[in-house]
């Protein structure tokens, strides 16, 4: 594990307390102290000489401790406002980590419709490590009390979910997770640590997967957990030297160079979201739109409290079929089809046949994932080329 020995200013006062922008450019930054190069260097050594036995500079082997996987966590651990940071090979390394912390016979209350890789690791590999999950629709927090049990380790929440975007209220969750001796872990990958701030809600542990929004340039696979509870980290610290699915100080100084435009990507990111969500919206060619930031969202009110903008993804029904919808995805020349999200560039999918194409048909018509739903990851483009862009391909799918 990194010591502060080398990094002594890390937690300095004037970084914590300054603005979001402020915090990515500089939190974990320290220029070289040899050469004096201003962007730290990429660290590829996988060991570290130290000065006598055991006596080192903060790092001995790569995989315990590395320089630019340091400074990645300690900016991102800045950003949502917590004490420690912790970087892992994947979101789902991430996952894994989190509940192989827990003792067999441990049990986890997950809202219904998490991310799909973490319901495939909860019921696929959880279960055999003698690890219960149960599933539950987190639209009335209350719904929470009612599955807990004595055994019952952590709370697993993610808001907005995905694909049909809906919140779950953070503040009210943690109060009864927390009356009942539970931890919360909120997944906050779709808002980002710029949108929401899930620690300051009351949640116990954050994980994001970096692969979307932190790294924002779909060229990184890599996760984080970060966490205010030293008990927690020491815990998960352990784990990740201790199970090894850190990332590669390449990723790391990527990922680290990715957070430092988090604010004003995520700021653009929703700027077109809302001008789009509003021009879908007004279309006749369109069933519904599914966006935190119009009023016409269930859950409007929850995320104007809760969360500090409405975030880049939108989900809407074209009016249609799968047809109707597949001809809308030809059809688009700025997004590209393709799973994921979070990056500089628009994406758009067909979660029924893609991201949510092994979910069963059953649990897909609960979640309201039907055929003529289009999953948009709104880029950093120019605004007004990715509504026109949608209203073209719209006019060109459907006939009316
Ligand atoms: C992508 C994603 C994950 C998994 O992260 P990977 O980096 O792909 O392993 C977890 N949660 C959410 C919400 C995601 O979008």
């Amino acid at each position: 594990m990194a010591s502060a020995k080398y990094f002594h200013d890390d937690h300095a006062e004037h970084i914590l307390q300054a603005k979001f922008g402020t915090r990515a450019i500089h939190a974990g930054q320290h220029p070289d102290p040899v050469t004096g190069a201003v962007i730290p260097p990429l660290s590829l050594s996988t060991t570290f000489k130290q000065h006598s036995a055991g006596e080192h500079n903060g790092f001995d082997y790569s995989r315990s401790g590395n320089p630019s996987r340091h400074a990645f966590e300690t900016a991102v651990a800045a950003l949502e406002g917590a004490k420690y940071g912790l970087a892992f090979s994947s979101g789902s390394a991430t996952t894994a980590t989190i509940v192989s912390s827990l003792p067999a016979g441990s049990h986890i209350v997950s809202v219904n419709d998490v991310y799909g890789g973490t319901y495939r690791y909860f019921t696929k590999v959880a279960s055999v490590l003698g690890v219960e999950v149960t599933f539950v629709d987190l639209a009335d927090a209350a719904n929470v009390a009612s599955v807990i049990r004595p055994n019952t380790k952590l709370v697993w929440v993610e808001t907005p979910t995905n694909p049909t975007l809906r919140l779950v209220d953070i503040k009210a969750v943690a109060e009864i997770a927390h009356k009942h001796n539970t931890k919360l872990v909120v997944d906050n990958t779709f808002m980002s640590p710029f949108f929401q701030n899930p620690l300051s809600l009351g949640a116990d542990i954050v994980v994001h997967s970096v692969t979307k929004y932190i790294n924002g340039h779909s060229d990184v696979v890599m996760g984080v957990a970060v966490t205010s509870n030293e008990e927690i980290y020491t815990k998960l610290a352990f784990l990740q030297n201790s199970i090894g699915a850190v990332p590669s100080a390449f990723d790391c100084f990527l990922a680290n160079r990715g957070l430092k435009t988090l604010h004003l990507r995520m700021r653009q990111h929703a700027l077109s979201a809302q001008a789009i969500a509003e021009a879908l919206e007004a279309s006749p060619r369109v069933e519904n739109v599914i966006y935190p930031g119009l009023p016409s969202h269930p859950q409007h009110d929850l995320a104007k409290r809760q969360q500090k903008g409405f975030g880049g993804m939108i989900s809407f029904r074209i009016k249609g079929d799968l047809a109707t919808a597949n001809a809308f995805l030809r059809h688009v020349k700025f997004f590209t089809l393709a799973e994921s999200l979070g990056g500089v560039e628009s994406l758009c999918e067909l979660p029924a046949t893609m991201t949510h194409g092994s979910v069963s048909a059953e649990d897909r018509a609960t979640l309201g994932i039907t055929e003529n739903l289009i999953r948009l990851s709104v880029g950093i483009e120019d605004t007004e080329d990715l509504v026109a862009d949608v209203l073209a391909a719209l006019e060109a799918a459907v006939k009316l």
